[in-house]
């Protein structure tokens, strides 16, 4: 029970720290994981049938990307805005896994 609940209070907490640091500044930086995740919604609602696609890179920085058809993305708004819920969890889940590795 307790440990459902430090769970859920860590994901509360890491979803507000990244929406509170990606707000201040003008692109929302993405790691490796969310531009992925975001081509791989691209290309469902797209019926895109593309295998690759190219990180958009600012101040060293992963915005956004480009998949093969030409579709462009580029971050501007935190993450956990404009997503559909089930892939803001996978995102969190995936920094709070990076996290307790290292
Ligand atoms: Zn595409």
């Amino acid at each position: 029970m307790i440990e459902i609940l430090t769970a859920t209070v860590w994901a509360t907490f890491l979803g507000y720290t990244i929406w509170y640091f990606t707000l201040a500044k003008h692109y929302a930086p993405l790691t490796l994981e969310e531009a992925q995740v975001l081509w791989k919604i691209h290309k469902q609602n797209a019926k895109c049938q593309s295998t690759k696609w190219r990180k958009i890179k600012k101040g060293g920085k992963i915005v956004g990307f480009e998949c093969e058809c030409g579709y462009r993305h580029i971050q501007k708004r935190p993450i956990a805005k404009g997503t559909p819920a089930p892939n803001i969890q996978t995102n969190v889940s995936a920094i709070y896994k990076k996290l307790h590795k290292t």
